[in-house]
């Protein structure tokens, strides 16, 4: 009761009384403000705790009242800011923000202690003030962040409509490009999560409208590339996955996710996954395999987020492979937005397998019990909402599917009528109460993680895979020729080893830098002559490795000749026009090389054989490639690691070829 009368004598003063105020107390003007010299320039480079004193020590000089009013006000934000709303709020109570001080006045409404129906009309009070003003981008922010709140409270059709009055001022008004856009996205994924297919449809608009004008701003030159190809990258990623969690339009999806820069987008990750799901859906099995191996590839950042994309992997898994389980999905993090729980337990709920269909029916009954009942019943004016009602028949389907299908609901046969209002009452709640927080939240904190994964297995300077990258993949492929050597499929794969000959002495007479053009070069020229399934890797310094399928002895010579000629058959031209005989010497070993064991070695044995042939090759006069296609014994084997070609006797009996051979 206190709080009330506190808050509408607050209230009162703001609004009715301010002029009379203004008349009568020591009021500020924002003259009186604006006449004040600034803040001396350390102050932004001080610490809080040394910005507190700071005006702390001011405060004690002898000020005049607007001095007073500012330092005061300063100190309000400091304490926000660093997480002490409390201290904020007393600030508050003592020095009143003025009328005209929209900013004051939102920092004081943000730290009070308010409920829902207060903290409405706070900003209800504060919007229409901001209009009276003139101060429509502030106004319309206001409008915004009332949206949210009345969407988190589970005021569907009230946030909608605050939304829309926020758009059509946005854009009646002009006001900025970056707040117009917020708003936009903002309706839109609200519209997505919470709409009927008429609401989603229009999201999915406003989504592409933010698509257009970003581009044509940044086409016009108004909004710098990267801030628009970030905004647009989001775009596109949120339009994926409207259209894979909501929509379940798995096309539109996989287009929307390949229009993602993986490169660079710090949804890179997530984008492989849910291309994997809709893949997966679409039935387009090896799509589903090649995402799911990429998405594999990276590493997550969020806790929360690492562990339902997860549960995704596993799904699609599942589904590749027709077994396996499903453990992270069965241990979702407790801070996962529902949005994202619904979507796993509705999916979980829809598998082939008996056992898992049923946990899935199972989480979904327990997500209502413990988290929507008691919400729904303080809220259920809200169900009424149109949005909601056709929500209810969507997903009708799937709830007779439920009742109809399931051991877990037959044994509840007795509490059937029970459990079927309660299901109805968890689908309907469901949709009206997720937070919509979370999915922002955690869209948003993406975007500090994954911009250098990508990059983390390139070589800078070459473009060309590293050696991470190598380690990744190299025992998938051996473990394929395992496995079609076992079904006698005889298939080979070559590792070659090459490196640049007198690379140090280029480096000596032209430069560094010279040194730089020609292993680009080198780089560019080798992956021309190699095919597009190669792994070409920068091994390090001027060394590089390539693995490769090989149909038969004569391919693996071949390729090597290849690899020797793209790099030695021309000079290599650099700055200035300087023609430069560049040459290399290529070091390969064939696999199997055994003639009993069909078993491919482990990779580090393969690399060692080929360093041994690259390095015979610089010891016969470089300029040349030296291929090992087979080896007697394991006890030559076991020579030729140690000890390389020096103590064999004419190679007691391994094929060795070489260009000068030929
Ligand atoms: P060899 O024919 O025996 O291979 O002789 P080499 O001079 O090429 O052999 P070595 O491995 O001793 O020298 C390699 C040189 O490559 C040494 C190093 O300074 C240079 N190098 C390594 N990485 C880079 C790079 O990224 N850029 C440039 N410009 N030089 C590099
Ligand atoms: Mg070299
Ligand atoms: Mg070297």
């Amino acid at each position: 009761m206190k709080l009330i009368i506190q808050f509408l004598f607050t209230l009162f003063i703001s609004l009715a009384l301010a002029p009379i105020v203004i008349a009568e107390d020591n009021t500020i003007s924002i003259e009186e403000l604006e006449k004040l010299p600034p803040f001396p320039p350390k102050f932004d480079t001080l610490s809080y705790l040394e910005r507190v004193n700071w005006i702390n020590e001011r405060l004690n000089e002898d000020i005049n009242a607007a001095e007073e009013y500012r330092l005061q006000r300063e100190l309000a934000y400091q304490y926000y800011f660093n997480g002490e709303p409390k201290l904020t709020n007393a600030i508050c109570q003592s020095h009143t923000p003025q009328g005209f001080d929209l900013y004051y006045r939102h920092l004081c409404v943000s730290a009070e202690d308010l409920n829902y129906e207060q903290r409405v009309e706070a900003y209800l009070n504060l919007h229409e003030n901001a209009m009276e003003q003139g101060a429509v981008q502030f106004a319309v922010e206001t409008l915004s962040e009332l949206g949210w709140l009345q969407s988190s409270k589970g005021n569907i059709r009230q946030a909608f409509q605050t939304f829309e009055r926020a758009l059509e001022l946005g854009e009646d008004q002009r006001v900025n490009w970056p707040v117009l856009n917020m708003v936009m996205q903002n309706t839109a994924t609200l519209y997505i999560m919470y709409g009927d297919a008429e609401y989603r449809q229009k999201g999915l608009k406003l989504h592409k409208e933010v698509l257009k004008r970003t581009k044509e701003l940044r086409d016009d030159n108004q909004l710098p590339p990267e801030q628009a190809q970030y905004a647009i990258d989001l775009t596109h990623f949120n339009l994926g996955v409207a259209n894979t969690l909501h929509e379940r339009d798995y096309e539109a999806a996989l287009d929307w996710f390949g229009k993602v820069n993986l490169q660079q987008s710090e949804q890179a990750k997530s984008t492989l996954v849910f291309s994997a799901l809709a893949a997966v859906e679409l039935g387009k099995l090896e799509l589903a395999e090649n995402y799911l191996d990429q998405s594999s590839q990276l590493a997550g950042s969020n806790p929360v987020v690492e562990r339902y994309l997860a549960c995704y992997q596993q799904l699609v898994s599942l589904q590749l492979n027709n077994r396996g389980d499903i453990p992270a999905c069965h241990n979702l993090h407790s801070d996962t937005q529902l949005e994202v729980k619904l979507d796993v337990y509705k999916r979980m709920s829809e598998l082939e397998q008996g056992d898992l269909r049923a946990k899935g029916q199972a989480y979904f009954y327990e997500l209502y019990k413990s988290t929507l009942q008691d919400q729904l019943k303080q809220s259920s004016s809200a169900v009424a909402s149109n949005a909601e009602l056709s929500r209810l028949q969507l997903e009708s389907t799937l709830q007779k599917e439920l009742l109809e299908k399931e051991e877990l609901l037959k044994e509840a046969e007795r509490e059937r009528r029970e459990t079927q209002s309660n299901l109805m009452y968890a689908i309907i709640a469901i949709f009206i109460l997720v937070v919509v927080f979370g999915l922002l939240q955690i869209r948003q904190k993406l975007r500090q993680a994954k911009r250098f994964k990508a990059l983390s297995q390139r070589d800078s300077l070459t473009g060309l895979h590293n050696r991470m990258y190598f380690e990744r993949r190299i025992q998938r492929a051996l473990d394929a020729v395992n496995l079609a050597n076992r079904e006698e499929d005889n298939k080979s794969i070559a590792v070659y080893l090459f490196d640049i000959d007198y690379f140090k002495k280029l480096n000596d007479s032209y430069g560094h830098d010279v040194g730089d053009e020609v292993l680009k070069e080198f780089a560019r020229r080798v992956t021309h002559a190699l095919r597009e399934q190669d792994m070409l890797v920068r091994w390090g310094g001027e060394e590089f490795l390539v693995v490769a399928k090989v149909d038969d002895e004569d391919d693996f010579y071949n390729l090597a000749q290849r690899i020797h000629l793209a790099v030695s058959q021309h000079p290599f031209i650099v700055t200035n026009g300087i023609e430069l005989p560049v040459t290399c010497t290529v070091g390969g070993i064939i696999c199997p090389y055994l003639a009993d064991v069909e078993q491919v070695p482990q990779w580090r044995i393969l690399v060692q054989l080929a360093d041994t042939a690259m390095y015979y090759g610089k010891s016969q006069g470089r300029n040349r490639w030296v291929c090992i296609s087979e080896i007697p014994s394991k006890e030559v084997e076991e020579q030729v690691l140690n000890d390389g070609f020096k103590t064999l006797d004419k190679h007691q009996g391994v094929k060795l070829k070489t260009s000068n051979d030929e």
